[in-house]
C-alpha cells in the first residue's frame, strides 16, 4: 500500500523489510539496533538515538533511550529534541560541530517517541534523508506502542526472560531461602547479577537509612580502579556515593545508561566503562541497597538483561531485609559482648537458681579467683564461698546477702565484702534481670574493687581527725601554758618546767608538720638521696646517746653490735630519720617500759622478695603493746593507725611508718614486721653495703 506513493523513489521493500526488523521476537534493544543498522546503509550519519515515552505522553513522563553510536563524544541537542517534540515537528539544526536531525513519532494522538540522527556540519541531512526518516516513523511508531503499551505487552516483559535467565531466577530464590549472612548474600547477588547479565564489572552497595550515603560492600570486575588503591573507609564510599548511583538510591528509580556519549555529563568512574545500569533493591518505596553493573561494550545493557536485573532485585528484597536484620542483632549482640569482656568490674548473669549462665573475665579477678572453669552448674554464692574462705573477713557476709537477695526478689541489692591477705574491699550489688515479659530471670552480679575509693576516704577522715586532733592538743598546751606565763610570776623552777612543755609541745608539732610534708614530697617522687658510704657504727652511736635522751627510765635501750660492721652506702639525713622513727616507736608502743633492742648485722637471709646483693640488717625489737596479725599488712599505709583503746591514749599521726619504708624502699632495701599483741614486736630493714661496685 505504501509502494505507489512513497516518495523520490523510496521502495517499498526497505519500508516492509523495516517493518519486519521491528516485528521480530527478539527483545526490543536488539530490534531497533538492527533498524538503525539499516539505516546507515541508506543515509550517512554519525550517531543516532531513538527517544521512547512508554505511555505515549511525550517528553513529561518516563523514558527509554536507544543508540547508534559512531563514536561522536558530544553531548546531545537536547533542547532541540523538547522542542521537536513539543511542536510536533520534524527539524534539522546546526548544533556543536554538526546538524542535529530530529523526527517526532506520533501514532493515532499520542506521542511515542523521537527519533534523532547527526551528521557533522559538512553535510547536512538532504532533502531525501528526511524523507525516508519521515516514512519510516509511522512504523516506528506501532513498534513502540506494540512494545509498550498493551497489556499483552506488558505480560510479556515480565516473561522476557530467556530460559537461562528464569532458570537462574528460581534456582537464586530458592537459594535465598536458605539464611545468610549479609556480606555472602551482597556478594551472591552481585555474582548472579554479572554471571546473568554478562557484564564485565559490578558493585552492590547498602544504603545507610539514617544518613542516606551510600556503603560499598562487594565489587568485581574493576581492578584497582575505581577504587584506586585505596583501603580506607572515606575512599571505598567516594566513587559509590555520588552522582548517579546516588540518585538512585534517592529516586528509586533504574539508572540506565547506554553507551556513554549518549550524555557525556554523567560519564561513569572509569574511562574503559561504556554502558552502564544502576538498579535499587527497593523495599515500601524504600532503597535498601544499590546494584550498579558496567561493561566495555556499548549497549551491553539491553531490555533482557534489564528483565533479568529487575526480576533478580525482586527476588533480592526479603532476603537482603532478613539478612539485614540479623546482621543488626548480631552486631548489637558483638557490641555488647565486648563491653561484657572488657568492663573492669565483675559481671555475672545467674538464673533463679543462682546457676552462672555467663560471666566476664573480671569477674574472676575481682573475686581474685584464678582461671577456674564456671560451668552451668557453678551456684553463686554456695560454690564461690568455699574459693573465698581463707580471705573473707566475715565467712557468714555473702550468705547474708544472698538471703536478703532470696527474700526480696524484686530488690536490688548492695553489700560490701572484705577481703584479706591481701587486705581488699569489694563492692557487691544484685540486679533482677527480667525477659522480654518482664518475668524474672535470676540476677545480675557486679562486682567492684573499692579499695582504692574507700582507702582515699579513710585517708581524708584520718588526715581530718589527725588534724583536729593531733595539731590541736599540743597547740591547746602551748596556748595554755604561754597564758600562765604572762598572767603571773611563776617561780624561776616553775617557769622553766612551763617553758620546757611549750618547747616539746612546740617539737611535736614541729614533727607532724614535718611528717605532713615529708609524706607530700616522697609522694610526689621530689625526695632525691644523697647516697655516701657510711660508718653505721658511728651513725648508730649518735643515734643510741639521742634516744637516751628521750627515752624514760622504764625502758633500757641496748645495742646489739659485732665489732666489725661493713660501712652502708646510704643518705645519712635518711638513714637516721629511719631509725630514728623505729627506735621512737618502740618506745611510744612499750608504755610499761621494758627492753629496747637496736641490733645491726650483715644479712645472711634474706626475705624472698629481696634484691640480691650485701645488706646491713638492722632490727628494733621492743616488749610492748604489739601488732594484730591482720594490722601487720597495713601499719605501712599512711595514716594508717591500728585502733585500740592502747593507740588511741598514744595518740599519733599514722605517716611514721609510710615515710619509713618509702625512704628504706628509695634506698633499695626492705622493711618488714614481725609481732605478737603484747608480747611485742621487731621491726627490720636493711640498708646497701658500700661494696667496691657501689663506691665506683
Ligand atoms: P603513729 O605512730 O604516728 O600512729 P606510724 O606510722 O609510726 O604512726 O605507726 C602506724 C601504727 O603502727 C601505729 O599507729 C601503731 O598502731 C603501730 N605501731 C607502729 N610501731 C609499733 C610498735 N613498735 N609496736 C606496736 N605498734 C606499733
Amino acid at each position: 500500500m505504501l509502494a505507489p506513493t512513497t516518495p523520490t523513489g523510496l521502495s517499498v521493500h526497505i519500508l516492509t523489510d523495516a517493518a519486519r526488523l521491528l516485528a521480530g521476537e527478539r527483545p526490543f534493544a536488539a530490534r531497533v539496533q538492527d533498524l538503525l543498522a539499516q539505516l546507515r546503509s541508506l543515509i550517512r550519519f554519525r550517531d543516532g538515538r531513538l527517544t521512547c515515552w512508554p505511555h505515549g505522553d511525550g517528553p513529561h513522563g518516563p523514558f527509554d533511550q536507544f543508540f547508534d553510536i559512531d563514536g561522536w563524544r558530544e553531548p546531545w541537542d537536547e533542547p532541540h529534541m523538547r522542542m521537536v517534540a513539543e511542536r510536533r515537528i520534524a527539524a534539522q539544526r546546526l548544533f556543536g560541530e554538526g546538524w542535529a536531525y530530529a523526527a517526532p513519532i506520533t501514532w493515532s494522538g499520542h506521542l511515542w517517541g523521537v527519533l534523532e540522527l547527526r551528521t557533522p556540519a559538512a553535510e547536512p541531512f538532504q532533502q531525501a534523508d528526511q524523507e525516508l526518516v519521515l516514512a519510516l516513523l509511522p512504523i516506528l511508531a506501532g513498534a513502540i506502542a506494540a512494545e509498550y503499551a498493551t497489556p499483552a505487552a506488558t505480560q510479556r516483559r515480565t516473561n522476557d526472560l530467556a530460559p537461562a535467565q528464569q532458570r537462574a531466577i528460581r534456582e537464586i530464590s530458592s537459594h535465598f531461602e536458605e539464611p545468610t549472612a549479609l556480606e555472602t548474600l551482597l556478594a551472591t547477588i552481585l555474582h548472579w547479577a554479572l554471571s546473568g547479565t554478562g557484564a564485565e564489572a559490578g558493585a552492590i552497595s547498602l544504603v545507610d537509612q539514617k544518613s542516606g550515603r551510600l556503603v560499598l560492600h562487594s565489587h568485581e570486575g574493576y581492578g584497582l580502579t575505581p577504587l584506586s588503591n585505596e583501603r580506607s573507609e572515606e575512599a571505598r564510599q567516594r566513587p559509590w556515593d555520588s552522582g548517579a548511583a546516588k540518585r538512585v538510591a534517592e529516586s528509586g528509580r533504574t539508572f540506565l545508561l547506554r553507551d556513554v556519549s549518549e550524555d557525556p555529563r554523567t560519564r561513569p568512574g572509569t574511562p574503559e566503562v561504556r554502558a552502564e545500569v544502576i538498579m535499587p533493591i527497593i523495599h515500601e518505596a524504600k532503597s535498601l541497597a544499590v546494584l550498579q553493573l558496567d561493561s566495555p561494550r556499548s549497549l551491553a545493557f539491553g531490555e533482557g538483561e534489564l528483565a533479568f536485573l529487575r526480576a533478580l532485585c525482586h527476588a533480592s528484597v526479603q532476603p537482603l531485609r532478613r539478612a539485614m536484620h540479623t546482621q543488626t542483632l548480631l552486631e548489637a549482640s558483638t557490641q555488647l559482648g565486648q563491653v561484657f569482656t572488657s568492663m573492669l568490674d565483675g559481671l555475672a548473669l545467674l538464673d533463679t537458681q543462682g546457676r552462672v549462665l555467663r560471666y566476664n573475665p573480671a569477674w574472676m579477678s575481682r573475686w581474685g579467683l584464678g582461671p577456674i572453669e564456671l560451668d552451668q552448674s557453678f551456684q553463686v554464692p554456695w560454690d564461690l564461698v568455699p574459693h573465698l574462705l581463707p580471705r573473707l573477713q566475715e565467712p557468714l557476709a555473702l550468705t547474708d546477702f544472698d538471703a536478703r537477695c532470696q527474700q526480696s526478689p524484686n530488690e536490688t541489692q548492695t553489700a560490701t565484702i572484705q577481703l584479706k591477705n591481701p587486705h581488699q574491699e569489694l563492692s557487691v550489688m544484685a540486679v533482677p534481670t527480667r525477659d522480654s515479659f518482664g518475668q524474672l530471670t535470676g540476677r545480675m552480679w557486679i562486682v567492684s574493687d573499692v579499695t582504692r575509693e574507700r582507702e582515699a576516704e579513710r585517708m581524708k577522715n584520718e588526715f581530718i581527725s589527725v588534724v583536729s586532733h593531733e595539731l590541736r592538743t599540743p597547740l591547746t598546751s602551748i596556748l595554755g601554758y604561754t597564758e600562765l606565763l604572762l598572767a603571773r610570776d611563776f617561780a624561776p623552777k616553775e617557769q622553766k618546767e612551763f617553758v620546757k612543755t611549750v618547747y616539746d609541745e612546740a617539737s611535736h608539732l614541729s614533727q607532724i608538720v614535718e611528717d605532713l610534708l615529708g609524706v607530700s614530697r616522697l609522694e610526689s617522687g621530689r625526695v632525691k638521696l644523697n647516697q655516701w658510704v657510711v660508718s653505721m657504727r658511728q651513725l648508730i652511736q649518735e643515734i643510741g646517746a639521742q634516744i637516751n635522751i628521750q627515752a624514760t627510765s622504764r625502758h633500757r635501750i641496748m645495742i646489739d653490735m659485732p665489732q666489725q660492721i661493713p660501712p652502708a652506702y646510704v643518705d645519712r639525713d635518711k638513714a637516721k630519720q629511719i631509725l630514728l622513727n623505729l627506735l621512737t616507736n618502740a618506745i611510744k608502743y612499750s608504755p610499761k617500759g621494758g627492753e629496747i633492742v637496736l641490733s645491726v648485722m650483715e644479712a645472711t637471709q634474706l626475705p624472698e622478695d629481696h634484691p640480691p646483693g650485701r645488706w646491713l640488717m638492722v632490727s628494733i625489737t621492743d616488749q610492748g603493746i604489739g601488732i594484730a596479725e591482720e594490722d601487720l599488712p597495713r601499719i605501712w599505709e599512711r595514716f594508717y593507725r591500728v585502733d585500740n583503746s592502747n593507740t588511741r591514749r598514744i595518740g599519733g599521726t599514722g605517716l611514721g611508718l609510710s615515710i619509713v619504708r618509702s625512704l628504706v624502699e628509695l634506698h633499695g632495701g626492705r622493711v618488714w614486721a614481725t609481732s605478737q599483741v603484747n608480747k611485742g614486736s621487731t621491726f627490720t630493714c636493711t640498708f646497701p653495703i658500700a661494696t667496691e661496685i657501689v663506691r665506683s
